[in-house]
């Protein structure tokens, strides 16, 4: 599975990517969290991101295409991926469809995270990260997390939560006006591209993660299908057309068709024919040499 979740900030690709990629075991490649990490470590990266995050704007793309180029190229992406918050522009779009080519793994699918812009703010606001292990929760819009589910993995001791730097008020304007100039046009893109799934975000959060199962499962299955019927259905031509030719009794002309044409899809058939008619010509070219 490789696909792309994009939606405004809030609308809660973070959360269902991190279910998506637990239940998968792939992995979830975030360019939000990719970034802070950077920050936090005081990297060149991060130094020259840290001034655009805090401001609600883009990350160049020229960082973000590296940082993203980087990722993509390591080992555990073979299996697949969840890619959230990335791309957010066209270009980053672009670039991204070009490196996936690269790699032969193109994307399955694209899913439109939809909720409305007071929801949007809302639950933002209640957002809460832990600090060890970048689990997301909500104070607002979902309880505080209880027994196992209250320890962090990465330390054994309860998460430790706290409010992103760029939560506050004026950049998540900022954030939510950069998200419908910059990223909402690839929307469009992934739908001229017939990627594009678009679920209702709003509401309960296991609810979402319903929807975006329900979204995900049906291409899956239905193309499936579809291959096994037209391979199936191929072989039952080739294997009546292979009958006929075999009994020299005279088929009918749709048969005798049917056989020709199933010869002729076979690449090793073409290429014996093709080596046999070579080593002929090899054979009568040295008889007319040694008749000489
Ligand atoms: P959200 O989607 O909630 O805004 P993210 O964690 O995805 O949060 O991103 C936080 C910030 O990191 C963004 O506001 C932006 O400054 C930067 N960022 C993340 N992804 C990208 C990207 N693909 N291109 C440019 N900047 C990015």
């Amino acid at each position: 599975m490789r696909i792309v979740l994009l939606g405004a900030p809030g609308s809660g690709k973070g959360t269902q990517a991190q279910r998506l990629a637990e239940r998968n075991g792939i992995p979830q490649i975030s360019t939000g969290d990719l970034l802070r990490a950077a920050v936090a470590r005081g990297t060149a990266l991060g130094l020259a991101a840290k001034a655009a995050m805090e401001g609600g704007r883009l990350v160049d793309d020229a960082l973000v295409l590296g940082m993203i180029r980087e990722r993509l190229g390591e080992p555990d992406v073979r299996a697949g991926f969840i890619l959230d918050g990335f791309p957010r522009n066209l270009i980053q779009a672009a670039a991204l469809d070009g490196l996936l080519a690269e790699l032969g793994q193109p994307l399955d699918a694209v899913v439109q995270f939809e909720v409305d812009s007071a929801e949007l703010v809302r639950r933002i606001s209640g957002r809460r990260s832990c600090a060890d292990c970048g689990r997301v929760f909500n104070v607002l819009t979902s309880p505080p997390p209880t027994g196992a589910a209250a320890m962090c993995p990465g330390t054994g001791a309860p998460h430790r939560l706290i409010q992103r730097a760029d939560d506050n008020e004026a950049t998540v304007a900022e954030r939510l006006r950069v998200y419908d100039e910059k990223t909402r046009p690839l929307i469009d893109f992934y739908r001229a591209r017939g990627l594009l799934r678009t679920i209702d975000a709003a509401g309960e959060v296991n609810a979402v993660t319903q929807r975006l199962a329900r979204a995900l499962a049906p291409a899956a299955p239905a193309a499936a299908a579809r291959v096994r019927k037209g391979a199936a259905k191929s072989a039952a031509r080739a294997k009546s057309a292979a009958r006929a030719a075999k009994s020299r009794r005279p088929g009918t002309r749709a048969t005798a068709r049917r056989a020709k044409s199933a010869r002729k899809k076979t690449p090793a058939r073409a290429a014996r024919k093709k080596h046999a008619a070579a080593m002929r010509s090899r054979r009568s070219g040295a008889r007319r040499r040694t008749r000489r």
